[in-house]
């Protein structure tokens, strides 16, 4: 199974502002000795040993992400990141072959849809989206944000086939040999968790949740949902101290994803949706903390734990 990073933002994409870059730059500057700032290919090998929060950016699209398996693709959400996802689809596949893609939302708040006008793939006829969603009525939510007074294309007049799969709260789907299943989230309006599974490897995508209480009783059926993954996708907006003061926003913390990615057996925990007000340095920060959160509460267990960035590609 392969997963690629699109869009890793919550609530709104968020371009790096000049001060951020200038703050990159301020940082990073004086840590380059002076006798390789002249020479661009030792330089770029230098440049490549740094963490990518230094010399790049984190991504400031909202939430896409892209699932292969099975000779599939799946996405899951349409934030601004699928943009950007679509040209790349486009440029693998440069007759415009049939595309068929799987899209799985976990809900309709704008950061999860707000890419998919965007999407170029959806205007060739040759190409098939079939959507799947546990919230009742997609077909017309998504025909409202393309509303004529909101934007010039309807989504009718987008050329693509379109099927709406309409699931279960707790749907279990197969592609081929992928095993797909759903949980409901606690969130305004509901959001739903997926679990992927093929050969034997496990991914969850859980963004948009929040969870009050971590007693068994509370989280029994997340952990049984998010058991054993190799990789957790998990909505770490909130710093653990906004998310007492944010009660009911309907977000969650990195410390509560360590929490139940340590009692899930979780082997990578990934750090998604950050928060749009928040720099590189700022998410960089949450990471750290949580690692030593782990190290010092759970000093045996193996998880890992690393920042969703908008290029970052793992295969399982
Ligand atoms: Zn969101
Ligand atoms: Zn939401």
């Amino acid at each position: 199974m392969q997963i690629g990073f699109w869009g890793v933002r919550g609530s709104i994409p968020t371009p790096l502002t000049s001060e951020q870059l200038k703050a990159k730059f301020l940082r990073l500057i004086p840590k380059i000795p002076p006798e390789i700032q002249q020479n661009p290919t030792e330089l770029e090998k230098f440049l490549a040993t740094f963490p990518q929060f230094e010399t790049g950016l984190l991504g400031g699209n909202t939430a896409c992400v892209e699932v292969r398996a099975d000779n599939k693709i799946l996405i899951f959400d349409m934030g601004s990141g699928i943009k950007n996802l679509g040209n790349h689809l486009l440029k693998a596949s440069p007759n415009r072959q049939k595309l068929e893609l799987h899209i799985f939302l976990s809900h309709t708040h704008w950061d999860h849809i707000l890419g998919f006008p965007f999407f170029t793939p959806a205007y060739f006829p040759n190409t098939t989206l079939n959507f799947y969603s546990c919230h009742p009525n997609l077909k017309q939510r998504l025909e409202e944000q393309q509303d004529f007074r909101f934007f010039p294309v309807s989504l009718d007049h987008m050329a693509a086939r379109k099927n709406f799969i309409q699931l279960e709260h707790h749907a279990n789907l197969k592609l081929g040999n992928i095993h797909i299943s759903t949980i409901p989230l606690n969130h305004p309006g509901g959001s739903f968790g997926f679990r992927v599974e093929h050969e034997g490897k496990v991914m969850v995508y859980a963004t948009d949740s929040e969870y009050k209480n971590l007693d068994q009783h509370s989280t029994k059926e997340n952990i049984a949902f998010f058991k054993d993954a190799d990789l957790f996708i998990f909505d770490a907006q909130y710093t653990f101290e906004e998310a007492i003061h944010k009660e009911d926003w309907g977000h969650s913390s990195a410390l509560v994803g360590v929490e139940l990615a340590v009692q899930a057996g979780v082997k990578r925990l990934i750090l998604f949706h950050h928060d749009p007000d928040r720099s590189d340095f700022e998410i960089e920060e949450i990471l750290q903390k949580s690692i030593d959160f782990k190290n010092i509460t759970y000093p045996n267990s193996n998880l890992t734990i690393s920042l969703a960035t908008e290029d970052l590609r793992i295969s399982l």
